[in-house]
């Protein structure tokens, strides 16, 4: 599940290893990952990479020339960079782009979905790209103040995830940063105090800064296909809690778990979970 501290520990690290390279081939084994047809994807064959930028959760490569591949990795995405005559592709692989040494940048996804897409643009359109204009700003490393920024009638733990109020987070780290910020994901964003509001930007700004230190200890190339993500509390159900060593619980929805300490997060209120009402029936 990539998000902000992943994507941007990976840009860093491949933006480092190609920034310079000239492409030398580019295809799409899965073709519906790319989302644009103008100009084609072989309008990167021959240009050099200048480097590779975050933007929300997406990663941007720059090309010579403006050309641009915007790319989401979507949950099950990789941005990884293989050596000459690396393992052969197979049926992860959605973007190829051999570099003129040899070296093959590839977007792999996993999983039986495909769902991560690339879209190559000109720089003069890139701002006006729905995917970027939609973007709201940067939850790393100076988000705005955000009583005004989470001034929204839903919980927390959605308002953080909604990439339009603020870039870059998702389940992970959502339930990591209200744990730091000892507030309820339950809790709705235009009821947050002054103080609240300003210890939860601080939470979130330390929690995705130590994450990405982590990440930047940890992880060189080739990039694993499993990040090691440093979370406490998300997929922690009954684990103690990092803080006070009660057991964390866990509200469930169709595809995952919300974690929380009830001691820590709810005044000891224990959420509410359907999961878990209808196996004690
Ligand atoms: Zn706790």
């Amino acid at each position: 599940m990539p998000e902000l501290p992943e994507i941007e520990v990976v840009g860093r690290l491949i933006s480092e290893a190609t920034t310079s390279w000239r492409v030398r081939s580019s295809r799409v084994p899965a073709a519906n990952t790319l989302k644009s047809f103008d100009p084609p994807l072989d309008s990167l064959n021959g240009r050099a990479i200048q480097g590779i930028t975050r933007r929300g959760k997406h990663l941007l490569i720059a090309f010579e020339g403006d050309l641009y591949a915007l790319l989401h990795l979507m949950s099950a995405g990789r941005l990884q960079i293989y050596p000459k005559r690396a393992a052969p592709r197979d049926r992860t692989s959605r973007l190829l782009l051999e570099l003129e040494d040899g070296r093959e940048l590839r977007l792999r996804e996993f999983g039986t979905r495909q769902l991560a897409w690339v879209r190559i643009l000109h720089g003069r359109y890139l701002e006006r790209d729905e995917a970027l204009a939609t973007l709201g700003p940067e939850a790393w490393p100076d988000p705005p103040p955000f009583g005004e920024l989470l001034n929204h009638p839903r919980w927390l733990n959605s308002v953080l995830r909604d990439q339009s109020v603020i870039a870059g987070i998702g389940r992970s780290w959502a339930d990591e940063i209200l744990h730091a910020a000892r507030l309820s994901p339950f809790k709705r964003g235009k009821d947050l105090t002054e103080v609240q509001a300003a210890e939860l930007r601080e939470a979130t700004v330390a929690i995705l800064g130590r994450a990405i230190d982590h990440y930047l200890q940890v992880l060189s190339i080739p990039i694993p296909d499993k990040l090691p993500m440093p979370l406490q509390v998300h997929r922690r159900l009954g684990s103690p809690c990092p803080r006070c060593a009660e057991a964390l619980h866990a509200v469930h929805f169709e595809d995952y778990e919300m974690c929380y300490c009830p001691q820590c997060q709810t005044g000891g209120k224990i959420l509410k979970d359907r999961r878990l009402s209808r196996l004690l029936k």
